[in-house]
């Protein structure tokens, strides 16, 4: 199948998602022509077709907020595309990380909450604890961690990573999965203590399978589409 052969609807267009590359996040939701779809694979930008001003249309051409293109999907039926991206700034026109900051209720209302979000579990745990940093209603025990230093933090995960050890060699998997989950939660306390994010931990781990974004960068400027 190439560009020309997606399957577009009657106004030529197919549907577009752009998810985050590293941490799954769905980030937008948007329409591309032929034109809109070789431009990304071109400059390795994420490019759409603009319904209202029935134009192309860069992502970020006005905010700087742009998207850039690691790989692009295709579904089974060819009328939806996924580009798996690394977002820089946050995607929605609106300020928002993501354009899905809003839910239905099971009524069908619209509800918005800081703590409920669209995006993948450790994706929220991260944001969870950078808000626990930040407030000053200081009880959590997040915060009490916080507060503590590396040196509580370190003393936490040696504690946890020795309770999953012995989890895995004679304990059952409920438990182990229990540990496991006590050890992320506080590996994410020492990120967010440190301020690495999430991101470039992901990011780190992706870099030792497979396609690295800078591995695939290279690759895509060796190939003249960069
Ligand atoms: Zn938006």
């Amino acid at each position: 199948m190439s560009i020309e052969a997606l399957n577009y609807d009657d106004r030529g267009l197919v549907a577009v998602i752009a998810q985050d590359a590293e941490t799954g996040e769905v980030r937008m939701m948007a329409y591309a022509d032929p034109v809109a779809v070789q431009e990304t694979l071109r400059t390795g930008v994420a490019h759409f077709h603009s319904r209202r001003r029935n134009k192309l249309w860069k992502k970020g051409e006005s905010s700087g907020n742009i998207l850039r293109v690691r790989s692009v999907w295709v579904d089974c039926d060819g009328d939806t595309l996924i580009y798996m991206v690394d977002p820089e700034g946050p995607s929605c026109h609106t300020g928002a990380e993501t354009c899905f900051f809003r839910r239905l209720d099971a009524e069908g209302g619209l509800v918005q909450h800081e703590q409920d979000s669209s995006a993948p579990t450790l994706l929220r745990l991260e944001r969870t604890l950078l808000e626990r940093k930040s407030s000053d209603a200081g009880t959590s025990y997040t915060k009490s961690l916080l507060d503590g230093g590396a040196s509580k933090v370190d003393e936490k995960v040696r504690e946890e990573a020795a309770e999953l050890g012995r989890a895995l060699i004679n304990e059952s998997d409920q438990r182990v999965t229990s540990e496991a989950g006590d050890v992320l939660y506080h590996l994410l306390v020492g990120l967010v203590l440190r301020e690495v994010p999430l991101r470039a931990l992901l990011a780190e781990l992706s870099g030792r399978f497979g396609t690295s974004g800078h591995r695939e960068k290279a690759s895509r400027s060796r190939r003249g589409l960069s």
